[in-house]
């Protein structure tokens, strides 16, 4: 077999090559998820022209649960949620479309989905191909600081002459039944993270669900309960109110997004009860069962809340369990985070880890960004993560995006803030657009009027974080924020005047 054939989308990927090096790589990256796919690339990319060869093993489908289970499936669900409503208001813009009902096909949405998993999972194939990433399916373990073994599926090693151990004096390096070992000089662990389930709130996969089964619903249920009032649950909640199932969120903290800037908790809150979502906030629910095929939560009070399925959204846990670590000393934290520094790095030489097995800021983005780190520390580099100004961006009806320091966040570490507040209902695109509902707030340190923070929740929320992001990043100041011409009628406007709100001089609101 040669090199080239051998890199294929997902497949054996294991170079029978001619040389006794074949299974050695100069970096293994374990998961193929936005942190580890991106590592994947930008190291062949460093290493391009120097003989580089880089290896991508996955367990399962290259983009990891962000294109698989999460960003991706939720925001296609999101985007048929949301062509429904607005289909719902088109007289409200003068548009009539037929006299019928709007009506809608839970299995088209479904199938739209999948489609666009499948074709998106296609272009990462491509991709890493391009780059000439090796890539190989099956299960990787740390079998020592240099050595990953790999669980095979579909083979057996049996077939393959070149699996075999790589380095000389290394334990527990021998390929066994359906196994290869790897040989790496260095190795970036990206596997990533699961729904966490607590003793007396098992899933069963049917009835009482986590992330990864609700998006394989066929029907939508009359009732949901929606444990745990997070990012997760609140998109959830707004995906199936929209279409028409009866919601209720159970949260244990005295708000939903109990994270978030207390304004934007009031105004979601209230959102969400008016598009008929019951939030019940500050109550512990103690256990959950299925009974007679329905959900059956049981509360601290002893009350019963029953609905046709329910969603366990309650955080996520490290995959940092059954990889080895403890073969190659890795450090692992309480949570079963792997511990690293700014530079991605773990415990030992040579092994970085990245994403959210590192348990930091559980984002997409965020993971990809610190396997750029990582693959340019690899490649000689002296990158850092610096996670000052990472989006967040949260997508319910309406909007949610914020980045760096919200006001009490920023009065905790001692800095006296400024703050600038502008409302869409003082935007002339917001009102054309019929979205008026929400805000953007500009944090400002009152020394030295540099941005600390943007939270903004309305229309589009999620795309205006960028220039606010560039903003926090680059530390400039509210006046110069204010300074910067903005397009008349956009909504991001609204960013501008925020800005001159933070010195009371906002032309177009009160
Ligand atoms: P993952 O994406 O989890 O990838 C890890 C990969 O490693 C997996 O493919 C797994 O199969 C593989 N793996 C694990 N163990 C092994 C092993 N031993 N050998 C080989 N392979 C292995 N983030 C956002 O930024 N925006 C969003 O809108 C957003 N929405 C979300 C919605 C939901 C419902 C969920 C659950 C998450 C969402 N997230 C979102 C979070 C985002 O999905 C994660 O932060 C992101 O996927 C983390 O990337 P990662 O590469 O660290 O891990």
């Amino acid at each position: 077999m040669n090199r080239e054939n051998d890199r294929e989308n997902v497949g054996t990927g294991i170079n029978s090559g001619n040389s006794n090096s074949s299974n050695e790589f100069d970096v293994i990256v374990i998961g193929g998820g936005p942190g580890g796919y991106v590592a994947a690339i930008r190291a062949a990319q460093l290493g391009a022209g120097a003989g580089s060869r880089v290896c991508l093993v996955e367990k399962a489908d290259l983009g990891g649960t962000c294109l698989n289970r999460g960003c991706i499936p939720t925001k296609a669900l999101v985007a048929s949620a949301s062509a429904l409503e607005f289909v719902k208001r088109l007289g409200d813009f003068g548009v009539r479309a037929g006299d019928g009902e709007v009506s809608y096909d839970f299995g088209a949405m479904m199938d739209r989905k999948d489609r666009i998993v499948e074709r998106l999972r296609g272009g990462v194939a491509f991709l890493l191909k391009k780059h000439k990433v090796t890539v190989i399916k099956g299960k990787a373990r740390l079998t020592g600081a240099r050595t990953v073994e790999v669980e095979l599926e579909g083979q057996q090693a049996t077939a393959r002459p070149d699996a075999r151990p790589v380095r000389d004096g290394e334990t527990g390096a021998q390929a066994g039944e359906g196994t290869v070992v790897l040989g790496a000089g260095t190795i970036i662990i990206a596997t990533g993270s699961r729904p966490v389930i607590f003793p007396g709130f098992e899933h069963d996969g049917e009835t009482i669900l986590t992330s990864d089964e609700v998006l394989n619903l066929r029907e939508v249920p009359g009732t949901l309960l929606i444990v745990g009032g997070g990012v997760i649950g609140c998109e959830f909640a707004c995906i199936f109110s929209a279409l028409g199932t009866k919601v209720t969120i159970i949260e244990l903290m005295s708000s939903i997004l109990p994270t978030e800037d207390k304004d934007i908790q009031r105004l979601l809150s209230a959102a969400m009860r008016k598009r008929g979502v019951q939030v019940k906030t500050g109550i512990k629910i103690t256990s959950i069962a299925r009974v007679d095929g329905q959900a059956v939560a049981t509360l601290e009070s002893g009350e019963t809340v029953v609905c046709d399925k329910a969603l366990i959204s309650v955080g996520r846990a490290c995959n940092s369990d059954g990889i080895g670590l403890e073969s190659a000393g890795v450090n692992v934290g309480r949570k079963g985070e792997i511990i690293v520094d700014d530079m991605m790095a773990t415990s030992v030489p040579g092994i970085y880890a990245i994403g959210d097995v590192t348990g930091k800021t559980l984002l997409a983005h965020v993971a990809s960004a610190q396997g750029i780190v990582a693959a340019h520390n690899i490649m000689g580099g002296r990158k850092q993560m610096n996670y000052d100004a990472v989006p967040a961006c949260i997508f319910t009806a309406p909007e949610i995006a914020s980045v760096g320091l919200t006001a009490d966040k920023a009065r905790e570490h001692g800095i006296e803030v400024a703050v600038g507040r502008f409302p869409f209902a003082a935007s002339g695109k917001a009102v054309s657009m019929n979205e008026v509902e929400g805000f953007v707030k500009m944090v400002a340190d009152k020394e030295t009027d540099r941005l600390l923070g943007v939270q903004i929740v309305g229309p589009h929320a999620t795309e205006l974080i960028a220039e606010a992001t560039l903003a926090v990043r680059s530390s400039i100041t509210a006046c110069e924020f204010a300074e910067t011409i903005h397009a008349h009628p956009t909504l991001s406007e609204a960013l501008m005047e925020a800005a001159e709100a933070v010195h009371g001089l906002s032309i177009h609101s009160a």
